[in-house]
Order: structure tokens, then sequence, then C-alpha cells
């Protein structure tokens, strides 16, 4: 008998309601077990909270505002009865449940009818199509399941469940070491193709797939030059107790040797991105994976026709940058200004682009600047330490660099005049390559780290990377490992919860925003910011919020959480003007953050720590 979803969701129920990741790993397992394995499959990804596997490229393209209009539809409720069941959940799921009970159904579906539904809704092209599919299923599902069917369309299931406790939960049903689910899974990509290699035993036939993202290492934030030494001497001194001997030492040496360990680089203000490239299964195909797991490949056809003469299979972790040419002409070929990377402005007009005109290509040329490789002939390297890795990485430039040359007549792009690029042109002095190595040194002394971050700032970057040369890639982990060191004063990275109309001259656009930090699985509010966004921009909001409100009251709408900003601000205060707590003052907009998923926003404890630390640099 298939899996019925009336099942699944009252395992959902059960999870959600005890905060024991033990109980809530051993709930799961049992499930998973006693189910027929496509299904157990099946019940791994919706668990997860995501309609599709990684690898399969479908998206429902389902929203908040798509959903309203389907519960409204169905349970006859008004706009305040849909605000007042939303304000008591916080939650689309949770308020359809609600709001559905007026609703009698029996029970019918099942996980399979669930995976057809959502195969079509993907394939409807047009907005209408999907509403009417989505509108079906929640049809005939009871309050209960169209609670969680909601939010598994929305990606979001709130059940404290991560997708690594399904790893693990899929390990303890099939009595398989976590170490090989994770390991099956991230070279695959496939939950229900990992739980099926679990099942019978062949974890160890998982191979590296091409053309699905590997999760991105992230770095941690220090304030200081100190603050980076502090805390990176902490880490290494972890690190060092399983290092090779010779970087076991003890007395006044000890902090030399820490700072050794230390990998400096500077920190590019672009999009960072993963390039998946030389299957000899698909020949030509490259992906570019930005750190939200989006495929921006369409985005950038100049870097895909670099990597498309590849052969080798690779995975490299990079940053995309719109580059400027140094000064040239300079008779011995050196030149006076070295070729350098843009500030992220110049590369905005590109994030999101389907279409990329030709003109766009000569505005802003772009390369890719690696800092790391993860998988190179066949095998996968993360497990490397940096140091490896690196030297990898320096080879693997030197031998491929050329054939990412663009033939190029440039004329200096720094003094302003009219940049002409020959796509395609036989390389010559002047030609550029597409893929570049980002310089890197090993640390010597705290003087020049110091140095290092200015000469970083004067060359127009944001800032410096510490990385630890014994430190393995840990995907998708923001840790110690990598430090990084940016602006003087802190900044934090918030998500967008409501848009207000503005006054004067921005009546009728969507201009003041109320922005949110993460805490937990929940978001509080920290502010409050109107500046430091172009028209151009706010006019690109306005229509994105109407597209993706949750509740309309009028002059403020509540939107889904999707917008990140990076804000500036002067000091954090305490207040009870915001759910949090606190409330960030005169905060500005630096810029909006495509390139950012609202789950990476930063946490309330780290704007209670920025504001712990401005007590301690008053006393
Ligand atoms: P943040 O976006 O502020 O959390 O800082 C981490 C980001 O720095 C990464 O996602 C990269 O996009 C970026 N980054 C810039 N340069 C480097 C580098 N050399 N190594 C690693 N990440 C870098």
């Amino acid at each position: 008998m298939p899996a019925t979803l009336a099942q699944f969701v009252e395992l959902c129920e059960r999870l959600a309601g005890t905060g024991s990741k033990l109980q809530k790993r051993a709930l799961m397992a049992e499930y998973l077990h006693a189910l027929p394995v496509p299904e157990a499959g099946l019940a791994a990804l919706y668990l997860a909270g995501a309609p599709f596997a990684e690898t399969d490229g479908r998206e429902l393209k389902v929203g908040g505002a798509l959903l309203s209009r389907v519960i409204a539809q169905l349970s006859g409720a008004s706009q305040p009865a849909m605000l007042a069941a939303y304000l008591r959940h916080g939650d689309l799921g949770g308020a359809a449940r609600d709001l559905l009970e007026v609703r009698s159904t029996v029970p019918t579906l099942t996980l399979p009818d669930v995976a057809d539904a959502f195969e079509t809704i993907a394939g409807a092209a047009k907005p209408a199509a999907k509403q009417q599919i989505t509108l079906g299923l929640l049809q005939s599902a009871t309050p209960l399941e169209a609670k969680y069917l909601i939010k598994i369309i929305l990606g979001d299931m709130r059940t404290g469940i991560k997708v690594s406790l399904v790893e693990e939960a899929i390990a303890a049903a099939y009595s398989a070491a976590i170490a090989e689910v994770r390991n099956a899974r991230m070279l695959n990509g496939n939950l229900p193709e990992v739980l099926e290699l679990a099942a019978s035993g062949r974890l160890g036939e998982a191979r590296m797939k091409l053309f699905h993202p590997l999760g991105f290492m992230l770095a941690s934030p220090v304030e200081t030059v100190e603050e980076a030494l502090q805390r990176f001497s902490n880490e290494v001194a972890e690190e060092a107790k399983s290092a090779p001997p010779e970087t076991r030492q003890d007395g006044p040496a000890v902090k030399d040797a820490l700072l050794k360990e230390a990998q400096l680089e500077d920190k590019y203000d672009g999009i960072r991105a993963q390039i998946h490239c030389g299957s000899p299964e698909q020949p030509g195909r490259v992906a570019l994976f930005s750190r939200s797991r989006e495929d921006m490949t369409v985005s950038f056809p100049e870097i895909v026709e670099a990597f498309a003469g590849f052969d080798n299979p690779l995975v490299l972790d990079g940053e995309i940058l719109a580059w400027s040419r140094g000064n040239e002409g300079v008779p011995d070929g050196s030149r006076a200004v070295a070729d350098h990377a843009l500030p992220f402005a110049s590369l905005q007009a590109r994030v999101g682009r389907k279409r990329v005109t030709a003109e766009m290509r000569e505005d802003t040329p772009v390369v890719f600047m690696a800092f790391d490789l993860l998988y190179a002939n066949g095998e996968m390297i993360m497990e490397k330490p940096l140091h490896e890795r690196r030297r990898a990485l320096e080879e693997l430039v030197q031998r491929e660099q050329p054939r990412t040359r663009v033939g190029s007549r440039l004329s200096s792009m720094a003094s302003g005049q009219q940049t002409e690029l020959h796509f395609g042109e036989v390389a010559a002095a002047d030609s550029f390559a597409r893929l570049v190595l980002a310089p890197a040194v090993q640390l010597q002394s705290v003087e020049q780290l110091e140095q290092a971050y200015v000469d970083a700032r004067a060359r127009g970057n944001e800032g410096v990377m510490l990385k630890a040369r014994h430190s393995i890639y840990q995907p998708g982990r923001r840790g110690l490992a990598w430090l990084k060191l940016k602006r003087e004063l802190a900044t934090l990275d918030v998500v967008v919860t409501a848009a207000e109309y503005g006054q004067g001259r921005r009546a009728g656009w969507l201009s003041d925003y109320t922005f949110a930090v993460r805490d937990g699985d929940g978001l509080r509010n920290v502010g409050k910011a109107y500046s430091g966004v172009t028209d151009a921009e706010i006019a690109r909001l306005t229509q994105f919020f109407l597209e993706h409100t949750l509740e309309d009251f009028g002059s403020v709408r509540t939107v889904e959480p999707l917008v990140v900003f990076e804000v500036a601000f002067n000091n954090v205060m305490r207040s009870d003007r915001h759910d949090s707590g606190f409330a960030l003052r005169f905060p500005r907009i630096l810029r909006i953050r495509d390139d950012k998923p609202a789950e990476e926003i930063d946490t309330l404890e780290r704007v209670a720590e920025i504001y712990e630390s401005q007590l301690d640099k008053v006393v």
C-alpha cells in the first residue's frame, strides 16, 4: 500500500512537537523504515522541505501570493480573517490549516499523488495553470495535510528538520554510517537516490554528479585585526593538535607558528559562484551556481564560453567579478595600474539577467576569480587540507588558463575611454583570461595583516580573508577556519519583512522597509530604513513586493522574507519598538544582496554581540 499523506503529516506534527533532535531522528527513522523504498525516498525529500531533488532542476514557482489566493478561494475567508490567521501563526501553512477547518475532507492523498501534482505544477508554464493545479491538490487535502503541503511548496517546514537530520534518520533507518550517507548525498545531490542506496547497502557506489551545487564554505566575521588574530589563533590551536608535528610547537614560537598557518587573500566584492564543467558525458556543458544554490549560468555567457572547452571534470569555488584592465601602453608591457576588480555595483546589472546583450558584455567584462578547488581529476578533494587544494588549484590554473583567454583590444577602462572587446579573437599580448587565480600568501606577521587590509581596501576590495591552511573545505559551514575582516564599521545582513509606501517624491512606491534578523527558526525585526537605494531599485523592489505580499494593510504590506539587504548603522539601541528588543540607529541600506539567501542573514545573537561590544567600548 502506498504511503499516505495523512500518515506523513501526522509524523510532521509529532516532529514539530518535540524539541529533541534525538527523538526527531528516531521518529523519522522508524517511519522511513516501515515504508517501501520509493515512497520513503519521497518522504525523505518532503521531510527536508523540498518538492524536488536537488539534481532535478525542476521548480514549482508557486509563492505566497498565489497560495494566499488559493486559500481564500477554498475557505471563503475574508481579508481580515486571513490576516488574523496569518498573524496567529506567522506562517501561511499554519494559517491555512485554521482557515480550511470550515471544509471537511476525507484523507485520500498518497505521497505519489503529491509527487504527481508537483510534477504537473512544475510543468505548467502559466501562473493561472499553476494556481488551478495547486487548488486541485489542496482541495483534496485535509486542513492538516494542506498545512504541510503549503510548507513543502514554500520550502520551509518549520519542524526543526534540516536535511542533515534527514540524512541521520536515513542512516538510522537502514543501519548505515552517517558519514557515508552524507558523503553520498554531497556527491550525488539526490536524497531519494541516496535513500535507495542506503536501503540496499550500496552507499559506496554513489558517484559525484556534476551540475548540482555543493554547499559553500563561509567565513565568520571579525571586526578588527586583533580580533581576527585572536580567533584565528584559537582555531588554529585546535587544528594544530591534529596537524603534522612540525606545526605543533610550544613556547614563544607558538604564536609565530600559528600565524604562519594563515593563508591571506583579498575579500572580493563580487558574486560568489561555484563552477562545474568538463564532464566527459556532457561535453561543453558549464554550470554556475550562486551561494543560494541558484543556477546563474545564463547570466554569464562569456564565462560559459570560456570554460566550455574543458575536458576534465572540475568544480571550482570563487567569485565572479567585474574586471578592469590596468593602464596599458607602458612600453615594456608592464602596467602602472594592475588589472583589478570593480565594485559590486558594476555587476549589479547582471544579477538575475536571463538575457545578456552584447553591449552588457562589452560594458562590463567579467572574470572568474578562483580561490578553491573542490573536485578535479575524478576526485573529490574537499577533505584535503587547504594548502594541498591550493597547490592543485595553482597547477590547474597554470595549465588551463590559456583556454579561457579572450583576445582583446582594450583601451584603458580606468581612464574612462571606450572599451572594445573582440571575443573569440586569437589571443594577443594584451588579451585577458576569464579564469584568474586569487592571489594568496602565507601570513608572516601581524604587521603584514594590517598592511594587507589597507592594501586590499586601496585596491577597491572589501577587506581580507584569513584561511587556516590545514582546514578542510566544510560545505555549507560558517566556521572559524575562514575569517573575513571587512569594513571597519559592522554591517548586518537582514531580510525585509514589511514594505511601506513612501511620501512626497516617493508616494506610490514601496520605499520604506522594515527588516529582521534571524532568531532560531523565526525572524525578529530590528529596524526600518529607506535611504541607500536608487529610484530604479525602489521601482524593482516595489514590483517584487507587490508580487510577494503576505498581507496588505493599506499603506504597509507584510512581505515574504526574501529580499536581503546589507545595512550599515551608527549603533544598536535597546528598544521595544521592534519585537527583537533592539533597534538599529540610523540604518542605511548599503546594497541589495541578491546573492544571499534569507537563511544566511545575521542573527539576533550577532545584534546582541554588537550591542555588548559597544558597551565594552564605553566602559
Ligand atoms: P559575506 O558575504 O559577507 O558573508 O562574506 C563571505 C563572502 O565573501 C563569500 O560568500 C564570498 O562571496 C566572499 N569572498 C570574497 N572573497 C573571498 C575569498 N577570497 N575567499 C572566500 N570568500 C570570499
